[in-house]
C-alpha cells in the first residue's frame, strides 16, 4: 500500500475546515521562513483575504486565495498546519510561527516542533489520559507537531516500545525513552540538508547528502538492527505501514 504523503495529509484534515473562510489577523513571528514574500506583503495579502482552496503540490501545501494569491508552504518535517476551533493555548502559539485568525473566530497556524519546551513532562502531559494506540497519539497533529508516519516508526524503535501499546498505559520511563527519541529523530532529520526521508528511499534528490538512516521504516522482513530477529509490518493501528520487532519492541 503506498504512503500518502505527510502533506497530503494535512492537506485534507485543514481543507474542508478552511475554504471559504476569511481571514481577519494574521502575525508573523519571524522571517526566517520567509522565500520571495516579505512580511508586510504577506500579512497585508492574508489579511481579509478568504482561502478559496487548499491543495498539495508536490511537497508543499497551497492555500489558493480569493485575491487569486497562493501561500505556498512547505510543511516538510519541521512544521505542522493546523486550524484550531477554539482559542490555542499559549503553549500551542508560543511555537506558531504563522498565526492567523479567521472570521468566525477559529485560528490557524503554522508551528514548528523542535522547540525548547518540548520537555519529557511537557510531553507526557499533551499525551497522558490517551488511550489510543501510542503510535497514532504521537502523530496526532493536535498533540505533537511534524511527526509523521516514518519519524513514529522509528522513534518507536529507537525507544524500544510496542506500537501498539495503549499510550494511558505507558509509564514515565518510556515517555521519557520516547520523548528523547522523538527528538533525536526529528533532529537528525531536520540537520540531514532539510531534505525529506521520503527522498532517500526514492532516490530523488542528491542522495550524498543523506544522513539519516531508517532502521525499521520500509525495512520488512529485513533483520533488526539490535537483535538480528525479522522486523515486521503490519496496517491494523493506523492503516498505514507501522514496521517494528517484536522482540525489542514490547
Ligand atoms: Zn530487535
Amino acid at each position: 500500500m503506498p504512503e500518502l504523503p505527510e502533506v497530503e495529509t494535512i492537506v485534507r484534515e485543514i481543507g474542508p475546515r478552511l475554504e471559504g473562510h476569511k481571514i481577519v489577523r494574521a502575525r508573523l513571528k519571524k522571517t526566517d521562513v520567509l522565500r520571495r514574500v516579505s512580511k508586510p506583503r504577506l500579512l497585508r495579502t492574508l489579511t481579509g483575504n478568504a482561502v478559496e482552496e487548499v491543495s498539495r503540490r508536490a511537497k508543499h501545501a497551497v492555500l489558493r486565495l480569493a485575491s487569486g494569491h497562493r501561500l505556498v508552504v512547505q510543511p516538510r518535517m519541521t512544521g505542522s498546519l493546523i486550524v484550531y476551533d477554539r482559542r490555542p493555548t499559549k503553549e500551542e502559539t508560543k511555537y506558531a510561527v504563522l498565526t492567523c485568525t479567521l472570521e468566525d473566530g477559529r485560528f490557524f497556524l503554522y508551528r514548528e516542533p523542535l522547540e525548547e519546551t518540548f520537555t519529557p513532562f511537557v510531553f507526557a502531559e499533551r499525551l497522558q489520559g490517551t488511550r489510543a494506540a501510542v503510535k497514532k497519539a504521537i502523530m496526532d497533529q493536535r498533540r505533537l507537531a511534524g511527526v509523521g508516519n516514518i519519524y513514529a516508526n522509528e522513534a518507536l524503535f529507537e525507544a524500544r516500545i510496542d506500537p501498539s501499546k495503549r499510550t494511558h498505559k505507558l509509564s514515565l520511563d518510556e515517555f521519557a525513552r520516547l520523548h528523547a527519541a522523538i527528538r533525536d529523530v526529528l533532529e537528525r532529520a531536520v540537520n540531514s540538508s532539510g531534505t525529506t526521508i521520503r527522498d532517500y528511499r526514492t532516490g530523488v534528490g542528491e542522495r550524498g547528502r543523506f544522513q539519516f538512516e531508517l532502521k525499521v521504516y520500509g525495512r520488512a522482513g529485513e533483520p533488526c538492527v539490535r537483535c538480528g530477529k525479522k522486523l515486521v509490518t503490519t496496517h491494523t493501528i493506523d492503516l498505514r505501514a507501522t514496521t517494528f520487532c517484536p522482540n525489542c519492541q514490547r
